[in-house]
């Protein structure tokens, strides 16, 4: 059996887990982005009938916060690969990693900087042990005075330098020299990056997790690599294409005979515009790499879709700039074009609740 459920869908966050349970009993289970809490992901999956503990990978479509949100807790949780194209991995990495963007030239310059004043600390300490006793001993005595910031509901794992706050040390008098404590080297604040393991894909060449086939397909999006996928198991095709600008030939290729579509319906145009958001932000969302209108999906489900999916879910509607009604609406009067299309059930997927599991 074949089973696909969407945990939520919107830009608060972003799961979907696809399921194969083959005759034999041999089970496959992938979670398609992470953008929700590791908390919150369970809850949903246990709200569902899915034990998060059987879950094999976590496929990732793009490093927006919407889509990664609770990736690291929920992978380090499990234990369990997660997949992404070599160029949304190291986005994930810069974007997560609290470390600011400099260039070579300026990171060799700061390298070489800090070296320098280590050696020039390290001789200026030697002379001045050499030249107080007292002071050797009293050195063996400071120790690292790291404490961890205020206590939040994270993963431990997840708590980053910034969460770790120096405690001043008061200058220690040797003799005559004053000199301030020199803290032994600090305990290695855990990677906020660190995944059990990273297995890289390309937009293009057809991967497997278990028994189900994986086909990821390159998306216009304004992300480092952003894909979307078609899954096949069992002789069922399930597609997911959501955070696109337009709707490319690739994209209406991979389309095609497909068993289940999820496919984005992010805002209404006339909501989009006279909406809250800055202009730049509306510009962006209507742009080529930006979200696809309830009229573009539309407009795909009439003049292009073959129509042989079964279910047609439509996601990632703006909370801001559309109403399940507006995009259900522009969904099924496409649909009702052509006869052939009214076989095929529509469903809205949600932010706030998951979808019941669509089973094959
Ligand atoms: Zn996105
Ligand atoms: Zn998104």
């Amino acid at each position: 059996m074949v089973s696909f459920t969407v945990l939520a869908s919107g830009s608060k966050g972003n799961s979907s887990v696809v399921s194969c349970v083959s005759a034999t009993g041999g089970a496959t289970r992938i979670l398609v982005d992470a953008g929700l809490s590791c908390r919150e992901l369970f809850r949903r999956m246990r709200q569902v009938g899915e034990d998060p503990s059987t879950l094999d990978a976590i496929l990732i479509t793009h490093e927006h916060q919407d889509h990664i949100n609770g990736l690291a807790v929920t992978a380090r949780k499990l234990g369990i690969p997660v997949y992404f194209t070599e160029a949304t991995h190291r986005a994930w990495v810069r974007q997560v990693s609290p470390r600011k963007r400099i260039t070579y030239a300026e990171w060799a310059e700061q390298y070489r900087q800090q070296k320098q004043a280590a050696q020039d600390a390290a001789a200026h300490s030697a002379e001045v042990l050499a030249d107080n006793p007292e002071a050797e001993a009293a050195a063996d005595t400071i120790r690292c005075n790291f404490t961890p910031g205020p206590q939040d509901e994270r993963d431990p794992d997840e708590l980053a330098p910034e969460d770790c706050e120096p405690v001043e040390s008061a200058p220690v008098k040797f003799g005559p020299v004053e000199m301030k404590a020199v803290s032994e080297p600090c305990p290695p604040v855990p990677d906020p990056a660190r995944l059990p393991s990273v297995e890289y894909f390309r937009a293009g060449e057809s991967f497997s997790i278990g028994d189900i086939a994986v086909s990821p397909f390159t998306i216009p999006h304004d992300a480092a690599d952003p894909v979307g996928f078609v899954f096949t198991a069992e002789g069922t095709r399930l597609a997911v294409a959501t955070d696109l600008g337009y709707m490319p030939p690739n994209v209406q290729a991979q389309l095609r005979r497909c068993d289940l579509i999820m496919l984005e319906s992010n805002h209404d145009l006339e909501m989009l515009r006279d909406g809250p958001y800055p202009w730049s932000v509306k510009q962006r969302v209507l742009s080529r790499v930006g979200h696809l209108s309830n009229d573009a999906t539309a407009t795909f489900l009439e003049q292009t879709y073959d129509g042989t999916a079964t279910y047609l879910i439509l996601a990632h509607l703006s909370e801001s700039n559309n109403l399940p009604e507006l995009a259900r609406i522009a969904a099924e009067r496409a649909l009702c074009s052509k006869p052939s299309l009214l076989a095929n059930r529509l469903y809205l997927a949600s932010q706030q609740e998951p979808l019941a599991p669509v089973c094959f």
